[in-house]
């Protein structure tokens, strides 16, 4: 059983503790832990690098 402040990081599968992030672009649901979610930013980073690549087209 879960106790209420843990979860389980819908990317790697880790139980953490705490709030959890949001996995969005890598996950449509669940939360990450804090070690995914460096995956999350850097995968949001490239986009935003993608997007202004094509937009200075
Ligand atoms: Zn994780």
């Amino acid at each position: 059983m879960l106790k209420d402040d843990e979860h389980v990081c819908c990317i790697c599968g880790k139980r953490f503790k705490g709030y959890g992030n949001n996995p969005e672009l890598i996950k449509n649901e669940g939360v990450c832990c804090d070690e995914c979610n460096k995956k999350v930013i850097e995968q949001r980073l490239q986009m935003e690098e993608i997007k202004k690549i094509i937009e200075s087209w």
